[in-house]
């Protein structure tokens, strides 16, 4: 298995595949952890790092992972069917904003295209449990989201404005609560506020 996590990490940085960062997820697999979370729903499987890296912390951990470019897609069910976790990790090949999918997840953790981060929330929060949690990865962007004073091309400006969109939307949102982590790439956790029936 090491072998296997180091030769993707490689792959990673050879074919600049944006694969979570270390301390993020040694964050995130502790917040699993803690939170007894046994089903997540992930958006951008990639190779199927964050997949396997997930799923390998417990063998009742059930992950649905969904990633439409072809390339990363086959490379993800080789390192899947390698890492010998067919069984916990369903892999989806397909447009997360064109498929549908059906189940009741204690994580939704969005990590896909940066500028569709509110519509994925909108369209997958539906599947969350109750007590769920939402996480969504890459909200500082290297940093450029708090260094705006930075060189920045037009299209990356642009993506960075959309991140920023994404953290005041999830800052306003009226029924959840967001926690925003400064580990790896930036985290947000967020959880449906509790609503008081009693009046
Ligand atoms: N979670 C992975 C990294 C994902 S990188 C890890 O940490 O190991 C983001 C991936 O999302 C890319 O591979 C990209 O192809 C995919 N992606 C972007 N938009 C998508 C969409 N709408 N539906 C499915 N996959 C998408
Ligand atoms: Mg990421």
């Amino acid at each position: 298995m090491d072998k296997l996590i180091e030769e993707m990490e490689r792959y990673a940085r050879e074919y600049d595949i944006p694969i979570m960062q270390k301390e993020g997820l040694v964050f995130f697999q502790k917040l699993i952890v803690e939170n007894h979370i046994k089903t997540i729903l992930e958006i951008g499987s990639a190779i199927g790092y964050s997949a396997i890296q997930l799923a390998r912390l417990d063998p009742d951990m059930h992950i649905v992972t969904i990633e439409r470019d072809d390339e990363r897609y086959a490379k993800a069910v080789e390192n899947i069917e390698r890492s010998g976790l067919t069984d916990q990790i369903e892999l989806i090949h397909g447009d997360a904003l064109e498929i549908d999918i059906d189940g009741n997840f204690d994580c939704i953790f969005i990590d896909a295209a940066k500028a569709q981060y509110i519509r994925f929330f909108e369209k997958y929060e539906t599947l969350l449990k109750e007590d769920g949690i939402i996480v969504s990865d890459n909200l500082s962007f290297h940093g450029y989201v708090e260094h705006p004073e930075r060189k920045m091309s037009r299209s990356l400006r642009g993506l960075v404005r959309k991140i920023k969109n994404y953290i005041v939307y999830l800052e306003n949102h009226e029924k959840y609560d967001t926690l925003f982590i400064n580990e790896g790439d930036g985290l947000a956790i967020s959880r449906k506020k509790k609503t008081n029936m009693v009046e």
